[in-house]
């Protein structure tokens, strides 16, 4: 059975993030200077490049790969919640090229902003912290 925690909503952030700077520490930073512990994030802009993950099942492990060229963020969902003390975001994204294909992943250190727009909505409620989890070996919510 699903386990759903009531939250209530609190501030929405919103702002351009730096050109140049990595995609995931930006949004961490943003998240980490404001205290913002439990939230949902959305993005749209472009990068010079990316670096994403894919979680292989059998193995249990990531895998990496990059996409050494300019695409839009077509989207960018995620959330912020905590890890070891401290607010960590998750979040994937959906990247096109120049003639609209898409490719999409785990977003991870590696992707450049080109531009970028984001808006994180602070959310009130019991803090999800992240724990190893036994069937997936993903450190997800332990609730
Ligand atoms: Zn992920």
């Amino acid at each position: 059975m699903a386990t759903m925690n009531k939250v209530t909503p609190r501030s929405i952030w919103v702002g351009r993030l730096d050109h140049g700077a990595d995609l995931l520490e930006e949004i961490t930073t943003v998240c980490k200077d404001n205290n913002i512990r439990l939230g949902k994030i959305e993005a749209i802009g472009a990068v010079k490049k990316a670096t994403l993950g894919y979680y292989d099942q059998k193995t249990m492990a990531y895998g990496f790969f990059e996409l050494d060229r300019p695409l839009e963020i077509t989207s960018l969902v995620g959330n912020v919640s905590i890890k070891d003390g401290e607010p960590m975001v998750h979040a994937h994204v959906t990247l096109a090229d120049h003639d609209g294909t898409v490719m999409g992943g785990h977003l991870a250190p590696g992707t450049i902003i080109f531009a970028c727009e984001a808006t994180i909505q602070e959310l009130e409620g019991e803090e999800l912290v992240r724990g190893m989890d036994e069937a997936t070996q993903l450190p997800l919510w332990d609730m």
